[in-house]
């Protein structure tokens, strides 16, 4: 029997960012369309001959994108809601990057370039995050008489392109099932799967026109198969499926499910009429047991045998263990667990990583090697490939016992499991009082999430900090000055608790990260996060300790120049592990423990140098949640209690706050309650106040400061509005319970709006008194 090499989708982004360069270009008016798209379409030729290159046998079209798949999938099917305009024809690149971005359009064009008339908003639509990565994509929105039709040839167009480069390729689609469920509904609520008659035609015809080209197989992704579904769900795949195959019989269709295990669904995904089935073996192997033992001896098995989600090199020869016994009985395609997208490109390009470190990694290109090397032996017996799989053992038994891993220290800290250590000292009742008369703050206190605007003049002196072009000292008195200044502004508009402004910070996760043992960071491992914006997560490939303060001596420099308190500003254990690559070695809830410890370090010495309230922001926390509800509760168990220890080593006295940047609160109260911080700090400006109802019907007990405005946006809002939203959050919520400040951190504004916004707050605070 034989074994092929498959990848379900390569990143799109370019060893060297070449796609954001060309959208930033392109969006800035700089470039035109034709550059654009002919940086598109090198990137796509060279992303298919290095996948060829590497021994890729099966290589997917279609998977590029200009901005974000499913947005290609609604553009596909014309599903554009009618703000973006009439499209009668193709979705041309404007109305595409329209529901990208948003746009400004003007209500008299003239062709000048010049703005006449008042300009019409057009807002993107709603982003999410796809799965439980950190890449998000664009929610198709449906009408209940939603209409579809077909409105893109990108997958044809793509596929031809390979085939003149001379490379056959497998044409990517995602599945109708899943689009569906991805989606939204505009307006009353409908089930979206009554759509997938209208829907199905559009997709016969991208079938039919892909057969028409000769394509033989294409990879139809339906990941939502590794979710809890609706009941109705077994019979709109069985439809879906049933209706593709009878329209485009002599084209095979590989169903690609990943993300997880099939679970309760498994029985339907084998019972589909299709050709081909991939499952994610790193996520769920223990799944592979009973699909063996299920499948339709025709059915052709891909297994996702290399880690899609993360950076750690496979182990070969375990693999091959349990690989060659199926290969006596049927053939098999090995893939990457799913599409590469989410891995960074090449670990060739990381020339100052620790070498030790390098050693242990694979990136895309570098898991393609893997396969490569898998399928050789299996076709052709291990002793072809004899000494990369030595090279791969060693690296594995060298990561295994390396000093770098291995802190008995860390180990044995994190193994006692005191309640005590996530336990503060009282309840909140007996720490609200000594809180209160240590602080002595007025009813209302207003405050701020953090950041300040991180502007051009920021962002440049760390650039050329960075590159030693400004030296540490003048470095280090231009963030001096930056934070003096916004220390001075804060009492000058009479805000009661301060912050030092995080100037220092490149960004919550990687500034902790670069202080912590454990951490790795990478100079080019670039991964998409949406659109042109993509992210550089650190490495956690050891055990994490923490050297020394982190953040004592700018709190201390900003305390030093105010009589008002500094809130100390730290990134929470939940949030750091869930925005890095995790060791795989140890179950991430170790993981997080040991950065737990690290920040209840950093607590303790914030409370030393006699900081009396302490942030420990937990933007990521609900972003960890499982896919499956039922793997819920042991998630949120370990994930509080983590918060609980960093949080838990400091006296009664002492107030914690905690921040959320989200309104779902809902499903999660009872963890968000155990948590037991002191404040916590919540996004609720857009949701007008409503989600505070999860609170006051959990009657959450501490104190709460709901977003008062939304910060994504440079709109200044009114003090009467704010008004109005603390007269709302007060009939919530008791308002000697209640702080204002803004949703969250305000880095991402300029200065203007902001003072201009928190002059407002305060002042909304200051009409709230009695
Ligand atoms: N303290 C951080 C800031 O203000 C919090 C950011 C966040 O929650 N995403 O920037
Ligand atoms: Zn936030």
């Amino acid at each position: 029997m034989t074994v092929r090499v498959a990848t379900l989708g390569f990143p799109r982004i370019g060893t060297r960012r070449e796609l954001k360069t060309a959208l930033e270009q392109y969006w800035a008016g700089h470039s035109s369309v034709d550059d654009l798209l002919s940086t598109a379409a090198s990137l796509r030729a060279s992303a298919w001959q290095r996948q060829k290159d590497l021994g890729a046998e099966i290589i997917p079209s279609n998977d590029f994108s200009l901005y974000d798949h499913v947005l290609d999938t609604s553009a596909m099917v014309g599903a554009v809601p009618p703000i973006y305009g009439n499209v009668r024809d193709k979705v041309d690149l404007g109305t595409y990057f329209a529901m990208a971005r948003g746009s400004q359009t003007t209500s008299e064009a003239c062709g000048c370039g010049h703005a006449h008339g008042a300009p019409q908003d057009v807002p993107a639509a709603e982003m999410t995050k796809w799965f439980d990565t950190n890449y998000h994509y664009l929610v198709p929105q449906f009408i209940a008489d939603q209409t579809f039709r077909l409105a893109s040839t990108k997958a044809v167009d793509e596929y031809r392109e390979a085939k003149a480069l001379g490379i056959e390729t497998r044409p990517v689609l995602l599945g109708p099932v899943s689009f569906l469920l991805l989606g939204k509904c505009d307006g009353p609520a409908f089930d979206r799967l009554d759509l997938l008659p209208v829907l199905l035609p559009v997709y016969e015809r991208v079938l039919k026109a892909l057969r028409t080209e000769g394509v033989d197989w294409v990879q139809i992704d339906e990941p939502s198969l590794v979710l809890d579904l609706p009941g109705h769900a077994a019979a709109a795949f069985k439809t879906t499926y049933n209706t593709l195959t009878a329209a485009v019989p002599d084209l095979k269709l590989m169903l690609a499910t990943y993300f997880g295990a099939l679970g309760d669904n498994q029985d339907i995904a084998l019972s589909l009429p299709v050709h081909g089935l991939h499952v994610d073996l790193v996520r769920a192997p223990e799944q592979l047991a009973s699909i063996l033992e299920k499948a339709r001896p025709d059915l052709l098995l891909s297994l996702g045998v290399v880690d899609g989600r993360n950076i750690w090199k496979a182990d070969l020869n375990v693999l091959l263990d349990n690989l060659e016994p199926l290969v006596r009985q049927r053939d098999l395609i090995l893939a990457p667990s799913c599409s590469l997208l989410h891995t960074p490109i090449d670990l060739e390009r990381e020339t100052d990583l620790d070498a030790d470190v390098k050693s242990w990694l694979a990136f895309a290109v570098q898991k393609i090697e893997e396969l490569h090397t898998l399928a050789r032996a299996l076709n052709e017996g291990r002793d072809v490939v004899q000494a990369t799989l030595a090279e791969n053992a060693a690296a594995l038994q060298a990561r295994r016992s390396s000093a770098k891993i291995n802190d008995p220290a860390v180990q044995a800290r994190s193994a006692d499991r005191n309640p005590a250590l996530a336990q503060r000292l009282s309840p909140f009742p007996a720490r609200r009082p000594l809180q209160q008369s240590k602080l002595r703050l007025p009813l209302y206190p207003t405050t701020t999430i953090g950041s300040f605007p991180q502007t051009p003049e920021v962002r440049k002196a760390r650039a050329d900090h960075a590159r030693g072009e400004l030296s540490s000292e003048a470095y280090e008195v231009f963030l001096q000055e930056e934070t003096a200044r916004t220390i001075r502004w804060q009492e000058e508009i009479d805000l009661d608790v301060l912050v030092h402004g995080e100037f220092e910070r490149n960004d919550m996760v990687q500034y902790f990260g670069e202080q912590l043992s454990g951490f790795a960071f990478t100079k080019h491992a670039w991964v998409q996060s949406y659109g042109s914006r993509y992210v550089r997560p650190p490495i956690i490939f050891g055990d994490v300790s923490r050297p020394k303060a982190m953040t004592v001596e700018w709190w201390e420099y900003a305390q030093s120049l105010t009589n008002r308190p500094v809130k100390g500003m730290l990134t929470g254990p939940v949030t750091i592990l869930n925005w890095s690559f995790v060791r795989d070695d140890q179950p991430r809830s170790e993981t997080c423990r040991q950065i737990a410890f690290a920040i209840r370090d950093e607590v303790c010495d914030l409370e030393k140098a006699r900081c009396g309230i302490v942030q420990i922001d937990e933007a990521a926390l609900r972003e960890g949640l499982p896919l499956r509800r039922a793997d819920w509760q042991s998630y949120l168990d370990w994930a509080v209690e983590s918060f609980r220890i960093s949080a838990s080593g400091v006296q009664d006295a002492t107030q914690i706050h905690t921040h959320m940047c989200y309104s779902e609160f809902n499903d999660i109260i009872a963890a968000i309650g155990a948590m037991d911080a002191d404040v916590i700090s919540i996004e609720t400006a857009r949701s007008r106040m409503e989600l505070l109802d999860a609170f006051a019907a959990y009657r959450y007990p501490a104190e709460i400061g709901p977003g008062v405005y939304d910060i994504h946006s440079p709109r200044v809002p009114s003090v009467e509005e704010m008004v109005d939203l603390l007269r709302a959050a007060s009939k919530a919520i008791s308002p000697d319970a209640l702080w204002v400040n803004p949703d969250c951190g305000l880095k991402t504004r300029k200065w203007p709006e902001t003072k201009a916004a928190l002059l407002n707050m305060v002042a909304a605070a200051h009409y709230m008194r009695p």
